[in-house]
């Protein structure tokens, strides 16, 4: 049988991955709102096995890598195939790699406005690096850490951006406060019991003050991001200085 490649078009957001161990898809996108959303359609979901692109009898898809070292090499007419396979529908292509530059939730917002995202789940060492090149591929990280494969970082990515398409997250949940929406890390979040082994929830929460609230929750966020995130701090106090000047 073929392999399922075609996208659906009534479907409005659309995630293709390429990996040589399909059935780990879904995955943790067929649990909770996002597979929900999958079944609403909102979201839809192809899954390549790139094995399938093979050229011999014995499904190889690696080789050694030229120059000598460690591990084995994605083939790239095999992973090329395996691309070419796929209808890109304005869709970009990502390659997920340790090496790629670091995803954000503003990269995620993007993503989530298009017409859904095509990943390349690499594994061994990682792909030949001329189908990288060839096939113009977006090479994206998700941490300074190295994972056995793409495919639970292809996971977290499309995760990411199902939870922002319109319809998914209900009133339970939602974007607007998250961490790095304004640029800050979360405030701490608290309910009930009123006490818990001698902690208190802070009192200016149980005031019904919004307006207090509203401040100590930013005094929080600012404070937070100050102590775990400079870098984001920075940032956050360099934008807040330009919006000044303008
Ligand atoms: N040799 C590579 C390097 O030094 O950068 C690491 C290869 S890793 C063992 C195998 C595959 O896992 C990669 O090709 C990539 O698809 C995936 N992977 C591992 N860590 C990742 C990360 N932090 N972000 C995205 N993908 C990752």
């Amino acid at each position: 049988e073929p392999p399922m490649t075609r996208t659906q078009p009534h479907i409005p957001w659309t995630a293709a991955t390429l990996t040589l161990f399909p059935d780990a898809f879904p995955g943790m996108l067929g649990t909770s709102i996002i597979g929900t959303a999958e079944k609403n359609r909102i979201w839809g979901l192809e899954t390549v096995d790139i094995r399938d692109f093979s050229a011999n009898k014995h499904r190889n898809v690696d080789d050694t890598p030229a120059g000598g070292g460690p591990g084995m090499v994605l083939k790239p007419n095999i992973a090329a195939a395996a691309i070419d396979s796929v209808a890109r529908n304005g869709r970009p292509l990502i390659y997920l790699t340790p090496r790629g530059a670091p995803l954000t939730q503003k990269r995620v917002r993007e993503l989530a406005t298009g017409s859904g995202v095509i990943v390349f789940c690499g594994r061994f060492e990682g792909l030949d690096q001329r189908v990288i090149e060839g096939r113009q591929m977006e090479e994206v990280s998700i941490g300074d850490f190295v994972l056995a494969g793409g495919e639970v970082a292809a996971q977290a990515m499309i995760e990411a951006c199902v939870r922002l398409l319109p319809g998914v997250l209900g009133g339970a949940e939602s974007a607007s406060e998250e961490s790095f929406e304004d640029g800050l890390l979360e405030y701490p979040l608290y309910t009930r019991p009123r006490e818990w082994e001698g902690r208190s929830i802070p009192e200016v929460l149980l005031s019904g003050d919004h307006k207090r609230i509203a401040q100590w929750q930013l005094d929080e966020k600012i404070e937070i991001t100050k102590r775990r995130r400079p870098d984001l701090y920075e940032a956050y106090r360099a934008k807040g200085d330009s919006h000044e000047r303008d």
